[in-house]
């Protein structure tokens, strides 16, 4: 059994692409990435790059980081390095939720299983807002479940500011999902929120997630700086937004809601982010601090039973990074093995390469590991009543099928 723990399935329609290109790139280039895509789009033709390029305005701001430090894998830097990979993104995103689905089943076809991770975007942009709002994703992806009879295990999309925590009662129990995805770059922290709304929301969250169960219910949670997308929200007092809104993911903010929730079940996803490891293989960790995330999600990991991480969006292993990053990764993970889960992230890590050498390349790195990479570490992080109980139900109540492929999930 071969499991990839983090993908995405949702499509350009789901999301607000102006609104996330602007918090990704600043106002104006954000704004114009956006029409020049749509206008690619129409007649297939990728010649507008040569019009970005001449075209490209400043907006010094938001964009200095994203030109000026090479660890950012999606910033407007490695845009312009890798114009093909930009294009292969936008288009994957063009197809319809189902035809993603299909073509990352056919593409990684030694993996069995796949755990798609919403995105709620509702709360995080201003003046741009999806096609396909959030219900529709839900409804979508609830189609995709039962049509894949146990293959997709998906994760539902939480952001405490847009609904409570009853969302995720149904979703987990009642409409085929089997964790909680968040993405505190939308504008929340894990905890210690000025809002009380939010806070008791989030409260909740984790007392569901984990109070009286043996196997929680697992969260995968946005942990990266080097990478990902923010809200474009412009906060009081606030000069530097990309900043102020990444720091949002820092695993720190992890460190008082498993103080007082000690057993909930965690992957913080990305170990830190690709450029963290890129930098870490090539020249070595950074004393503890800003750019180094990953020493803080290890200490988690190795102080919290449940506390997990994958090494999605990592396909950088290419040239003299191959064998400098497994080295120092395996290094790293030393004693916690065990808690290392793959994920493809698909189709955002379109961006690095195709699917195809994504896996490819992570089979080569890690020869001895990946296959308890992909499968007994995913099993024990997706095992809970939501994949022991509540898809088998959901899938029967769907086409009364039981599915062989939630099998290893039923035995503690
Ligand atoms: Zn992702």
């Amino acid at each position: 059994m071969r499991i990839d723990c983090h993908c995405h399935v949702f499509n350009n329609d789901c999301i607000p692409v102006k609104g996330l290109l602007q918090s990704r790139f600043g106002i104006v280039v954000g704004g114009r990435l956006s029409d020049w895509l749509i206008d690619a789009g129409k007649d297939g033709a990728i010649s507008f790059l040569d019009a970005f390029r001449s075209r490209f305005s400043m907006d010094f701001d938001s964009l200095l980081g994203s030109l000026t430090d090479p660890s950012e894998k999606d910033g407007i830097r490695y845009l312009l390095e890798h114009p093909g990979q930009f294009v292969r993104f936008f288009l994957a995103g063009k197809r319809s939720v189902r035809e993603i689905v299909a073509d990352m089943i056919e593409k990684a076809d030694d993996i069995d299983l796949w755990v798609p991770l919403m995105m709620d975007t509702q709360s995080a942009y201003e003046g741009s807002s999806p096609l396909c709002g959030f219900d529709e994703q839900k409804r979508i992806m609830m189609e995709v479940t039962a049509e894949a009879r146990g293959r997709v295990l998906p994760f539902f999309a939480y952001d405490p500011r847009s609904r409570p925590v009853e969302a995720v009662r149904a979703a987990i129990e009642h409409e085929g999902f089997v964790g909680v995805k968040l993405y505190p770059p939308m504008g929340f922290k894990p905890c210690g929120n000025e809002e009380p709304a939010v806070e008791g929301n989030l409260q909740d969250l984790y007392e569901y997630c984990a109070a009286g169960r043996s196997d929680p219910i697992p969260i995968a949670a946005h942990c990266s700086w080097s990478d990902g997308v923010t809200s474009n929200r412009k906060a009081h007092g606030v000069n530097k937004h990309k900043e102020y809104y990444r720091e949002m993911a820092h695993p720190s903010h992890w460190e008082g809601v498993l103080a007082k929730h000690g057993n909930l079940k965690l992957n913080l996803a990305h170990f830190g982010g690709a450029g963290e490891w890129e930098r870490r293989a090539l020249t070595g960790p950074l004393p503890a601090g800003k750019k180094n995330w990953a020493d803080t999600i290890l200490k988690l990991m190795k102080d919290h039973e449940n506390v997990y991480t994958d090494l999605s969006f990592h396909g950088i292993l290419v040239g003299n990074v191959r064998k400098a990053y497994s080295r120092a990764l395996l290094e790293t993970i030393q004693g916690v093995e065990e808690k290392v889960l793959l994920g493809s992230d698909w189709y955002m890590s379109a961006l690095q390469c195709g699917l195809e050498d994504y896996w490819l390349r992570f089979k080569e790195a890690f020869p001895n590991q990946f296959n308890d990479m992909t499968g007994r570490n995913a099993v024990r992080f997706l095992r809970s009543e939501a994949t022991k109980t509540f898809l088998p139900d959901f899938l029967a109540s769907r086409n009364g099928y039981q599915s062989k492929y939630l099998e290893p999930f039923r035995d503690s």
